[in-house]
């Protein structure tokens, strides 16, 4: 490593929280499905930051726009209307085949707002007494680092040390129905899934427990949520996962891609019965919605509405799987996923996640373990098959050396 790129390690290590443990590469530039650091040499991108950059890093398009939007108008606040959100809403709204939009910045906000909405909808509408409401949450979920949102999650490193929690919450196992229906009672508003868990491993659920949901819901006049910040717009092969499983929540919670790499936005999608619980004063955000923000999110949407992206996840995602499976038996012991989102399971004799991902570093891809032996692939979906096949051998190589 360069004394430049150490400098620079160094530098981090000494003033910035250590809430992270990075790789050990500073980048500097982005294009595509290609990252490049300050030494000039090329990663191919397998982490997508976080699946933030599904359109690619420096997507043409989304920088024409924010480009202009930016030399135009970049923040008002909601105290006055501005010229992209309507548009932005709108598209966003149709989208997801829904009334309304209800804009926040990054994924947790979203959830947040999502999970006052719903308590807001039982009190109001659906008469549930007034402190009472209970929303049923699925073990080993991440939605993301609020004392809320991590007072239902059960990684001890993420809740340790945060006390106390915030109640309310019913964690059953993911992929049980049964758990759900058991824990579901005259007070339960909600139930929030991710439609896959990324952060839990990419775990995609067993057929019929999506729509076993839906059931549940529509039975007893709860809302679904889905969060599909990750899943969602164009990472499995759809625009959300729901779709594959033939479902339509009430609710979408949608971030990350949203922004298309270049700003956080963030969003829940919804009918009217429950948005329009919400009046003026009652929840906001300062940035929530902002010119720029609303003008990038709306040329996502017009991206997606082509179905390019979606196309590519499915047929390359198809591919990688295929190609993923003949490291099983081989260093790998289970590949799980869907699209261009893959959890690889190294086998422990060959050492951790987080050694494979530096090994991997040092062939020029760029991907990020969880939970000990899981690595995750999700590369951008503007990636081509060629450059899917250079790590692929990285990988291979990765794994016979170790
Ligand atoms: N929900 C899901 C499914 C996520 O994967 C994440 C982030 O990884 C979040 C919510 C939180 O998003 P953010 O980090 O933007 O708050």
């Amino acid at each position: 490593r360069s004394r430049a790129q150490q400098q620079a390690i160094e530098q981090v290590e000494t003033f910035s929280s250590h809430n992270y443990h990075p790789l050990p590469v500073v980048i500097e530039s982005g294009s595509g499905a290609w990252l490049t650091d300050v030494d000039g040499n090329r990663y191919l991108d397998f982490l997508s930051a976080y699946s933030a950059v599904n359109f690619g890093h420096s997507n043409p398009e989304l920088i024409a726009v924010a480009t202009a939007q930016l030399s135009k108008l970049a923040i008002t606040s909601r105290a006055v209307y501005s010229d992209t959100y309507g548009p932005f809403v709108e598209g966003l709204a149709k989208l997801c085949g829904k009334d309304m939009v209800l804009p926040a910045n990054t994924g947790v906000e979203a959830v947040e707002s999502a999970l006052k909405l719903a308590r807001k909808w039982g009190y109001e509408v659906k008469g549930v007494p007034e402190g009472l409401a209970n929303i049923i949450v699925m073990e080993g979920n991440f939605h993301g680092r609020t004392i809320s949102v991590i007072s239902f999650s059960n990684d001890s490193d993420a809740t340790d040390s945060y006390g106390p929690f915030t109640p309310g919450f019913v964690p059953v196992p993911y992929g049980d129905l049964d758990a759900i229906e058991a824990a579901m009672d005259e007070h339960t508003v909600a139930i929030l899934v991710e439609p896959v868990q990324g952060e839990a491993g990419i775990i995609v659920p067993p057929d019929g427990f999506l729509t076993g949901i839906r059931e549940l819901c529509d039975q007893h006049r709860v809302l679904m949520i889905a969060d599909e910040i990750q899943s969602g717009l164009g990472r499995t092969g759809t625009t959300f996962y729901c779709e594959q499983a033939g479902v339509v929540p009430d609710l979408y919670l949608l971030g990350k891609a949203l922004g298309g790499g270049v700003v956080p936005v963030s969003a829940v999608v919804g009918d009217a019965e429950v948005l329009e619980t919400l009046r003026p004063g009652q929840h906001g955000s300062t940035f929530g919605g902002n010119p720029l923000a609303a003008a990038v999110g709306l040329a996502v949407v017009k991206l997606l509405e082509t179905g390019e992206m979606q196309a590519r996840s499915a047929e390359l995602g198809a591919y990688l799987h295929q190609r993923l499976a003949e490291f099983i038996g081989n260093g790998v012991t289970e590949v799980r996923g869907v699209g261009l989102w893959a959890g690889v399971d190294i086998d422990p004799a060959l050492g951790t996640g987080r050694a494979i991902c530096e090994r991997l570093l040092a062939k020029g891809v760029i991907a990020k373990d969880t939970h000990g032996q899981t690595i995750r692939l999700a590369p951008p979906l503007v990636i081509t098959r060629e450059e899917l096949d250079l790590a692929i051998t990285a990988l291979a190589e990765v794994l016979v050396e170790a």
